[in-house]
């Protein structure tokens, strides 16, 4: 965001708390971002940076689910798919690829490429309050050393993330009534990639290998030639439940699929485990007078489809504009970010549509990837186009077939409802607020 007002010829200051470079999770980019880094003359940067190039994604499951999955209509042959981004031409995006990437890397290069494009940078400066109170300018209070220190602006783009800071100032935030997952992550030295892929080709896409415990996978993302970061997201419920310790539970999540194990048994592990819990929210709102929010401080959707990073790109891409017309004209209420508003509300909506529809009933996606009438439709979402459709006709199609079986008992896939939604189509933070 930093980089886009300040290419624009706006001063702007970012407050970082953290010094960079820092560990974050998040690892696996889709191709939407490609627009971003463009419109940030960033591309160079990522190409430069050796970040190992993803070309697509994979899914596997266990052997137990192989064996009871059912063939549909003949379109069904295969319990694991796998997609390449180069299948469906994008608009705004001319290459083949996005990335895997270190986030200490990452993120340490867009804060300084915000900075080169003129953007002041505070790093270790923690925000500790915004105040709105106001109407002509906002306050913000700054940890600096051991004082708090207040320093007035025009607006606010809160880029907090799972702080959601203002989120949780304004008590915006409303938690997701449905998703409620836990995730415990870590890296590889010498994992053999090339092991669980069925071709060589495949082994620098992401992997999501589920495990035969409901709703339960693991991701295993390149970091480099030799590092991969694997993590294992399961619901709080099933998290808790285990007494165990946090590794025993890790290892025996993954003992449930020994090939998968066996493999990483033999690597070396490089980092601490790490856990992310119970991440998944809504807020109220997401703009105002003489405020914006921008990636995770404004909604949080599960991680299934590595969606993160490029709605925190996008949503910047849409927001910079509305602010900087904003700035332009004067008016700085929040009528201003209303196309920003309601892109990534539209965006966010259609993700968290299709993710539902994977958690409720993931034959329909294995299907429907497999599907020449669907294929390049899904693969639309997973490259991360989302926000041009109030509701993508595949979603539609998706929509009606869930509520077919759910409806119909003796559909052959009714016993493969997943328990994780009742209807993945109620708009759950509607009834939630
Ligand atoms: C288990 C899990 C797996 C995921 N996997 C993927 C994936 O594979 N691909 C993907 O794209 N996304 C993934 N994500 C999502 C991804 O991590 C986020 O969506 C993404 O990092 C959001 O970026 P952001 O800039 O909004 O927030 P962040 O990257 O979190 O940045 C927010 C920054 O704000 C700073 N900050 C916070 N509070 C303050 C304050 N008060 N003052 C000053 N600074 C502050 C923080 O230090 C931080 O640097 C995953 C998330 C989870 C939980």
């Amino acid at each position: 965001m930093a980089a886009y007002l300040a290419g624009a010829g706006i001063d702007c200051v970012v407050f970082e708390s953290e010094i960079f470079p820092r560990a974050h999770v998040g690892e696996s980019l889709v191709p939407s971002s490609t627009r971003v880094f463009k419109d940030l003359d960033f591309l160079g940067h990522m190409e430069a940076s050796r970040f190992p190039r993803k070309f697509g994604a994979a899914w596997t499951v266990s052997e137990e689910v192989r064996t009871y999955w059912v063939d549909w209509e003949g379109l069904f042959p295969s319990t694991e798919v796998d997609i390449r981004f180069q299948e469906r031409d994008q608009p705004g995006v001319n290459q083949k690829h996005t990335y895997h990437v270190d986030r200490g890397k990452f993120d340490l290069m867009l804060l300084q490429h915000a900075n080169r494009r003129g953007a002041r940078v505070y790093e270790g400066t923690a925000v500790k309050r915004v105040d709105f109170s106001d109407p002509n300018c906002v306050r913000i209070r700054f940890g600096l050393g051991r004082r708090d220190v207040d320093t007035t602006v025009r607006m606010v783009v809160d880029a907090s993330g799972r702080r959601t800071l203002v989120g949780n100032q304004m008590r915006w935030r409303l938690k997701d009534p449905v998703f409620d997952q836990y995730a415990l992550h870590t890296w590889f030295e010498g994992y053999d990639r090339k092991a669980i892929a069925k071709s060589d080709a495949l082994s620098d896409y992401i992997f999501v290998h589920f495990l035969p415990v409901q709703n339960t996978w693991l991701w295993q993302i390149p970091i480099t030639d030799s590092i991969t970061s694997i993590g294992v997201v399961t619901q709080k419920k099933n998290f808790a439940k285990s007494r165990e310790s946090r590794e025993k539970f890790f290892w025996d999540t993954i003992a449930t699929r020994p090939e998968l194990c066996s493999t990483l048994r033999e690597s070396a592990q490089l980092r601490p485990l790490k856990d992310e819990g119970d991440y998944s929210y809504a807020m109220r709102q997401i703009t105002a007078d003489r405020l914006v929010m921008v990636g995770d401080a404004a909604r949080f959707v599960d991680p299934i489809f590595s969606t993160g990073v490029s709605i925190a790109l996008n949503s910047s891409r849409f927001a910079s504009r509305d602010v900087i017309r904003a700035l332009e004209s004067g008016d700085l209420s929040r009528r201003s970010f209303g196309e920003f508003d309601a892109t990534i509300s539209r965006g966010t909506r259609n993700w968290y549509n299709f993710i539902s529809v994977y958690y409720r009933l993931n034959v329909l996606f294995t299907a429907f990837v497999q599907d020449p009438r669907y294929r390049l439709d899904v693969l639309k979402l997973l490259q991360g186009d989302v926000y041009d459709e109030e509701e993508p006709p595949v979603l539609a199609r998706m929509r009606e077939i869930v509520s077919q079986v759910e409806r119909d008992e003796r559909h052959m896939w009714h016993q493969l409802l997943g328990d994780l939604t009742c209807d993945a189509f109620v708009d759950a933070f509607q009834a939630a607020s």
